[in-house]
């Protein structure tokens, strides 16, 4: 097998899952977060910026407030988190301070990055701290977060940060060694997938719905996070973070888990950040050749190709297009609301003047706010 893609990288986001973090929910295991901190340290050294995204705010907070069940309620959830995020933060600035690195605490919400300005923001802000050497611990902002404005988990939540910031590679830590060719609880012949590409459909379905009763994603949402920071250029490998010096041998080169590569054209950064919304204010359904004209690079989107507008929204908004069976195919900044467009689709764009009053654009989105997925 060929040596890990991680030997090549040199801007890598590493992600650790709540249930390793916190010692299946027991509380922080702090001997662990020292030896990625030591490993860490050690890839510092060989010149490679690392940034850490680390889950286990909500569980580390249940231990501290004595709770057994995790709750419900999202005030609750939310409490849990602040608390646990000061146990989280503290243990990583100990453990990094004794190899001499700083350490900053940076939480998001997909607010902050579906908002272009505050994107940019988080972008360089984190460029800046990986200049000045220092590791950036990122965790979603539970605190402040709703079902509208989440993440949910933080495989994808480490995705996005490597898109952001245009990372060579993004290691997903894990209690498994690697992803399986079928649910290994269930198949006890399943095998370890030791290379796939990102992003290959039967990845997905080898995934499965499985998760751990303490984190927040399960396989298929690492499979899905490697497809998402493929589009940015990011291999991915899920591998245990239990394994020995984990981190420093897939520096060396060895393979170990899963490495799922990128082989796809990258995205321009704009188009990146179109592409990485996971909410959309509405959608479009596109007929059937229009999905297939714009699978083909550098066309927009008219009126005329569309046959339905589900949702409200308005001029400027990011809208999601999807073909009739509901397929993702592109998103992108629409020209015009939900009532505007509702009104011309199905209708040449040298009529649109006729039946607004007047026109805009002839594209419903133009090519160059236009992300194909
Ligand atoms: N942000 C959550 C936490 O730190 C974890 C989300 C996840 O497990 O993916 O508790």
């Amino acid at each position: 097998m060929t040596q890990s893609v991680i030997a090549l990288a040199s801007r890598i986001v590493v992600k650790v899952g709540s249930s390793l973090v916190t010692n299946d929910g027991r509380g922080l295991d702090l001997a662990r977060l020292a030896r990625w901190a030591g490993q860490i340290a050690a890839l510092v050294k060989q010149g490679k910026e690392v940034v850490l995204v680390s889950s286990g705010a909500i569980a580390e907070g249940m231990q501290r407030l004595g709770w057994s069940k995790r709750p419900v309620a999202l005030s609750e959830l939310q409490a849990a988190a602040a608390v646990g995020q000061m146990g989280l933060i503290e243990a990583y600035e100990r453990c990094f301070r004794g190899h001499g690195l700083q350490t900053a605490q940076v939480l998001l919400t997909h607010a902050d990055l579906a908002d272009r300005e505050r994107y940019l923001n988080a972008r360089s802000a984190l460029r800046t701290l990986l200049r000045l050497k220092v590791i950036p611990i990122i965790n979603e902002n539970d605190t402040v977060t709703t079902d509208e404005i989440k993440v949910g988990d933080n495989d994808t939540l480490a995705a996005l940060v490597a898109n952001l910031i245009e990372a060579d590679a993004l290691i997903i830590l894990t209690d498994q060694p690697g992803l399986y060719s079928a649910d290994p609880r269930r198949h006890p012949d399943a095998e370890l997938v030791h290379e796939a590409t990102a992003g290959d459909p039967k990845l997905e379905a080898m995934a499965g719905a499985a998760g751990s009763a303490i984190g927040t994603g399960g396989m298929l949402t690492k499979v899905l996070a490697a497809k998402r920071a493929a589009r940015s250029g990011a291999h991915t490998v899920i591998a245990s973070g239990r394994e020995d010096r984990v981190l420093e041998r897939l520096a060396q080169g060895e393979p170990i888990g899963s490495q799922l590569t990128a082989r796809q054209a990258t995205l321009a950064a704009r188009q990146q950040w179109l592409a990485d919304h996971l909410q959309v204010a509405g959608r479009l359904v596109l007929d059937a050749g229009a999905a297939r004209v714009l699978a083909e690079q550098g066309k927009s989107l008219l009126p005329i190709c569309v046959t339905e507008v589900i949702g409200e929204f308005q001029r400027g908004e990011v809208v999601g297009c999807i073909d009739r069976s509901g397929r993702d195919i592109a998103r992108g900044l629409v020209n015009y609301s939900a009532d505007e467009t509702r009104r011309i689709i199905g209708k040449p764009s040298a009529e649109i003047a006729a039946i607004l009053g007047y026109a805009d654009e002839p594209e419903l989105i133009h090519c160059d706010n236009l992300a194909l997925l």
